[in-house]
């Protein structure tokens, strides 16, 4: 899974079979996204078409419409009335680290509560694991998520936290997305945690120089509820440091408690603020006012996991916030790579329609990434589709738990 937003796929040349076009076709539904496409359904708008096809060339969408419509291409692959979307966009995730903390969430289910003290369990093992042991367990879970539909990913650093293990974990990374983003300010490590002040000092200093060469964007995790992670000064220092070496913002904030990583989310123009379990009426106007700029990513597989109240998505959506829902897959607190997971949580838990979840998740979860290439089937955008074992999307949230949704390969293939 690669996420360049420039490029097509790997080999792709002129004069490699790859430039061919594909005619997928057999689509009892798709959906585009499209706001503006013609002959579409443009309710809850997902510019939804019925028997509808799209032309591939060189891993981009080169046409979109009615099957009857469509044009010659040098091949075809028909999907025998499947249901298409834009392939999930899973704008936060933690996949870079070793270790097994099964164990804790057995307890977290029996009533120990989460405060962010088990990162240090997965920053141990992840030291401790060789580049091809890491790599390894990184395939895997983008394997994983690209099975499931998920088509650009988004990976976080911030089980290293030395400056040789957060560069090499973004190294890792960055060889399976281009969004990649650096979380040094994850938690203060045990060897830092009677010298805070150094530990910042050393993430703004020598590990984000280490960082950046492999790093699109930076993170931080701001709660003060934590004796782990950042106060609100120490967060905008971070975002700051992160600012001036060329990295876009994302925060960490108002997981645990109400706390103040929205609004200084908001105050910075960082492009997502993620969690936002627990707004203040202060917090949704500000990110009610900021929409354009900055999206509330909600991660409802980490309130599943740590069995904590959902994040209030109506009202958030009614007031005018951007929304975007992602897996924040991770070793503590949601070791879930699957979207339809959170979709269906998300339609169910925080009463969103099937329709406002789906494009949370794909065109919400483009714009937290600010990209407009993807999460939108249209043409000149990345290929990036997801077939449905299904007639439809409605499907997603109404066959919870089964596995219909896998991404489609970049020259229309199925499956491979
Ligand atoms: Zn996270």
């Amino acid at each position: 899974m690669t996420s360049t937003p420039t490029t097509s796929s790997s080999s792709s040349s002129s004069s490699t079979p790859n430039s061919s076009s594909t005619l997928v076709t057999g689509i009892a539904e798709l959906v585009t996204n499209d706001e503006l496409l013609e002959e579409a359904d443009h309710s809850e708008h997902l510019g939804r078409l019925s028997n509808a096809a799209v032309v591939v060339q060189d891993g981009l969408i080169a046409w979109v419409g009615l099957a009857a419509r469509a044009p010659e291409t040098d091949d075809r692959r028909d999907l025998g009335g499947r249901a298409v979307i834009p392939g999930f966009v899973d704008s936060h995730s933690h996949l870079v680290f070793a270790g097994d903390r099964s164990a804790e969430f057995a307890a977290r289910m029996n009533g120990v509560r989460y405060d962010g003290g088990g990162i240090a369990n997965s920053v141990r093992a992840t030291r401790a694991a060789s580049d091809d042991e890491l790599r390894a367990l990184v395939a895997a879970r983008v394997a994983e998520m690209r099975a499931q539909g998920t088509t650009t990913v988004e990976i976080k650093s911030g089980y290293g936290l030395s400056v040789e293990d957060e560069a090499r974990s973004l190294r890792i990374a960055a060889e399976f997305t281009s969004e990649t983003t650096f979380l040094g300010a994850h938690v203060v490590p045990p060897e830092f945690v009677n010298r805070r002040a150094e530990y910042i000092a050393l993430v703004i200093g020598e590990m984000l120089s280490a960082c950046v060469p492999y790093a699109r964007w930076i993170d931080v995790f701001c709660e003060p509820r934590s004796a782990h992670a950042f106060t609100e000064d120490e967060a905008r220092v971070v975002l700051s440091a992160g600012r001036e070496a060329g990295l876009g913002l994302r925060v960490h904030g108002n997981q645990l408690g109400p706390g103040p990583g929205v609004g200084l989310a908001v105050e910075m123009g960082a492009a997502s603020v993620d969690h936002c379990t627990f707004l203040r009426e202060e917090d949704i106007e500000g990110l009610a006012a900021a929409s354009d700029t900055t999206v509330a990513t909600l991660l409802p597989g980490a309130e599943f996991s740590t069995r904590s109240r959902y994040p209030d998505a109506r009202r958030m959506l009614d007031a005018g916030v951007s929304i975007a829902l992602a897996t924040d897959c991770n070793p503590g607190t949601c070791y879930s790579s699957s979207m339809p997971f959170v979709l269906a949580l998300a339609v169910r838990e925080m009463g969103l329609t099937p329709a406002e979840a789906l494009r949370a998740a794909t065109v919400g979860s483009a714009k937290s990434l600010q990209r407009n290439d993807i999460g939108v089937v249209r043409p000149g955008n990345r290929a990036d589709l997801t077939v449905l074992d299904a007639p439809s999307y409605l499907y997603l949230s109404y066959r919870a738990g089964v596995p219909i949704a896998s991404a489609l390969d970049r020259g229309g293939r199925h499956g491979s």
